[in-house]
């Protein structure tokens, strides 16, 4: 775990193409697509600086397109000017993917936000990739059908910066993450070139190639997505427990009973304070440790497993268990685990969310290592998590103006993220690589891993013009570049 402003670095002109000066660009840019969609000024490039991990490095100029074809004149316009390309959503992003590094065109998705197509009897949608995750389930309510990766974060992150993180959530338990959910995608390739994928073609499955490639194989324009039924029944309920070893106990029980709940999320006793505080959303606050378990199906099938759930929890000893009884007591329950990180604004002005996955069964350990790392470093730490996918989020506070909380912070999470790498667990459940942990990639891939990642990168944008210094480990190859 890096910070970047901590570790400033430079675009390695070596690495630049054409080099026409930023007045030939921004003309040929602004030519293209008029002044109104070319943004420079400090204050607009200052917005574009930072995600939700950090921030680091100017754009040379923010970009607005509102077609596919004007992605298109963009990439090709950077080509001929070696300039790199960074794509953006929202910038939620928790891993520094979206952050200009090196300068360059960042292409926003702002005003590439339309549902393009609905199949509403196939269910499928066709989106352009600047809309936010959540206004599909919102437009498609009414016809039955909901879209189902739901980051926490989707009531502002985009479907672009979705699949390019093959984002998760916390119903992606018995749904899937983003990738499960993607049928075929409309891509800009390095050249400005227009390609698709479509899982009905035979042949390589790039529609899985780039979910997850964070921007560096393709511009991401629109997506071809999977709806699904509404479920006939939602049952909430949250089980209380005294202490976290306890509640991680019974996901592991409900798992191993052959019980797949569609959420099984828990929060320990600094999390649910604070969201009660902020939310006052129904959450017992005198609990160690809380599960909040949803169970979606045929009304027999969610009233069989809940009963279940309950006897299992009780068994691992559960202190209080309710079940949420109406639309709004779900909502409300909902918006506080949706809202938790948000909420930690009442601890401290900073957080930093590690992001690491582990088995199941060690989810004990796993927090356990990450009690000792923040109390070894004096760090405050709240868990929130999707528990029954083993994919922990410690929320560790700071304020960034300290440099020895920054400090403590970089040392108690790079200790969490080696605990879970001890513990047969991943360095990124589900936030990406981006810059934050490339170099952390050498401590679970080997070199010829990694070396196979770069060809599959080099077929897509041999130059490494899209999304450079991600992913990869820091001192990666930098090739010549020869536009054509
Ligand atoms: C409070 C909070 C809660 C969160 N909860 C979750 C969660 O539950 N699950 C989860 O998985 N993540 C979560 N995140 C992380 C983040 O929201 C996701 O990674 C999300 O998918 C990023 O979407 P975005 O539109 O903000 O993308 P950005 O941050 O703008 O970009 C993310 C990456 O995608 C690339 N990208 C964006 N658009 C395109 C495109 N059109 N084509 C190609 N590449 C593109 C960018 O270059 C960058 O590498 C959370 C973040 C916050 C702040």
């Amino acid at each position: 775990m890096t910070f970047l402003s901590d570790y400033p670095i430079t675009w390695d002109m070596d690495c630049q193409g054409g080099g026409e000066r930023p007045g030939v660009l921004l003309e040929r840019l602004i030519g293209a697509l008029g002044s109104d969609a070319v943004k420079t000024a400090p204050e607009d490039l200052a917005v574009y600086s930072f995600d939700a991990y950090t921030d680091g490095g100017s754009p040379t100029a923010v970009v607005l397109p509102a077609s596919t074809q004007e992605v298109s004149a963009i990439v090709k316009i950077a080509r001929d000017c070696g300039e790199p390309i960074v794509a953006r959503g929202a910038g939620t992003g928790l891993c520094g993917g979206a952050v200009p590094i090196v300068g360059g065109i960042t292409l926003s998705f702002a005003r590439m936000n339309r549902i393009l197509e609905l199949d509403l009897r196939n269910r499928r949608a066709r989106v352009q990739a600047g809309l936010i995750n959540a206004d599909l389930s919102r437009r498609v309510a009414p016809s039955g059908l909901f879209y189902a990766p739901d980051p926490s974060s989707q009531q502002i992150s985009t479907i672009g910066g979705n699949i390019a993180t093959n984002a998760g959530g916390p119903h992606c338990l018995s749904y899937g993450t983003t990738v499960n959910h993607v049928v075929g995608l409309e891509v800009v390739d390095d050249r400005g070139e227009v390609f698709s994928t479509h899982l009905d073609d035979t042949g390589y499955d790039l529609t899985a190639a780039l979910v997850g490639s964070e921007g560096t194989l393709g511009v991401v324009t629109s997506a071809w997505l999977r709806l699904m039924a509404l479920p006939e029944t939602v049952r909430v309920c949250v089980a209380a427990f005294g202490d976290i070893d306890s509640a991680s106990e019974a996901v592991s029980a409900i798992i191993a009973a052959g019980i797949l709940p569609t959420a099984l999320e828990m929060m320990d006793a600094v999390i649910t304070a604070t969201v009660e505080a902020a939310f006052h959303a129904g959450y017992p606050t005198d609990a160690g440790a809380v599960l909040l378990v949803e169970y979606a199906g045929l009304t027999e099938d969610a009233d069989a497993a809940q009963a279940a759930i309950h006897a299992i929890a009780m068994r691992h000893g559960a202190t209080s268990w309710k079940s949420a009884r109406s639309e709004a007591e779900r909502a409300a329950l909902w918006a506080g685990r949706k809202g938790a990180a948000g909420a930690t604004g009442r601890i401290a002005p900073n957080y930093y969310t590690q992001d690491v996955c582990v088995p199941r069964t060690k989810l004990p350990q796993a927090l356990c290592a990450v009690q000792r790392a923040a109390s070894e470093n004096g760090v405050t730490v709240g868990n929130v998590f999707h528990a029954g996918d083993g994919n922990l989020h410690p929320l560790l506070m700071y304020d960034r103006r300290d440099r020895k909380q920054v400090a403590a912070v970089v040392d108690t999470g790079n200790a969490i993220l080696h605990s879970a790498i001890e513990l047969g667990g991943t360095i990124s459940g589900e936030h990406g690589i981006g810059w934050e942990k490339r170099d952390a990639m050498t401590r679970v891939y080997s070199t010829a891993d990694l070396a196979t990642m770069g060809r599959v990168r080099d077929v897509f944008d041999p130059a490494r013009m899209l999304n450079p210094e991600k992913i990869f480990p820091s001192g990666a190859r930098c090739p010549e570049v020869t536009p054509q």
